[in-house]
């Protein structure tokens, strides 16, 4: 079955699969301003020179993200459950697969600070406590202790708002305050740029874009206030922390962004 999924060589595709048979890795290089790239194209993706070559490149790659796939799709069980972006040395980004290491996040370091991830039930209404969801206090807890940070370390949180009142439920659910005071807490402005801890400083899922599929977008806010290119920027944001939620309170991912060391 994996056969019928085989990628067919094109003319701009076969020397690298030609390559990739002869176990050599090979990427464009351009001849007019020497920048490696991939995928490939008959010109430079940054000069759009035609002067352009196939080279053999390092093969080092330093991992920038990956997913385990737990669940096979039947006649795949012989590949690596470990698809990978990777960025190799020379510049480019691809796709590949991670082998010979465990499928474990602890063998697949990334740069990132700490992340987690939980569940709680399918059904808001199987939810143990409607007040508090324990997919947020799960996740969060490992992001902070994968990260090796507190909260008073955190200068920015993305929280996906999917509902107005998910806000409410981060703030108290990731130990920013106590149980019945993240009202008080955002009435006072602490959430506003320029408070204690501002919060979804793009406007928010709701005011911003909300597209299904919003966890991307909070993580892009965060990227961009730890760059210094938010349109809102906070000032010296050095940790931001991005939380995510699944369905109707079913799931929850946590991350923890640094600009430190970058
Ligand atoms: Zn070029």
């Amino acid at each position: 079955m994996i056969e019928d999924f085989m990628p067919k060589p094109t003319p701009e595709t076969a020397p690298y699969w030609d390559a990739a048979k002869a176990g050599e890795l090979r990427v464009q290089q351009c001849g007019a301003c020497g920048r490696h790239y991939f995928y490939p194209r008959p010109f430079c993706r940054y000069c759009a020179s035609p002067d352009v070559a196939w080279v053999k490149v390092s093969g080092r790659a330093r991992l920038v993200s990956y997913v385990i796939n737990r669940r096979p799709m039947p006649g795949f069980e012989s590949v690596s459950p470990v698809i990978a972006l990777v960025e190799l040395d020379e510049g480019p980004r691809l796709m590949t697969n991670v082998v010979g290491v465990e499928p474990a996040p602890e063998n697949l370091p990334l740069d990132l600070l700490g992340s987690g991830e939980a569940t709680e039930s399918a059904m808001v209404s199987q939810m143990e406590d409607p007040g508090s969801f324990q997919a947020f206090r799960r996740s969060s807890a490992e992001a902070f202790r994968t990260a090796g940070l507190g909260h008073g370390d955190v200068g920015h949180l993305m929280i996906y708002d999917a509902f107005a009142h998910l806000p409410l439920y981060g703030l108290e659910d990731l130990g920013f305050v106590g149980r019945g005071e993240s009202g008080a807490f955002i009435a006072d402005g602490h959430t506003i740029p320029g408070g204690s801890l501002p919060v979804n400083t793009n406007g928010g899922g709701l005011a911003y874009t909300h597209t299904g599929m919003y966890g991307m977008f909070a993580i892009l806010e965060s990227v961009r206030q730890l760059r210094g290119e938010a349109a809102a920027q906070v000032p010296d944001v050095e940790v931001s922390f991005v939380q995510g939620v699944g369905i109707f309170f079913a799931a929850s991912g946590s991350l923890v962004l640094s600009n430190r060391g970058s």
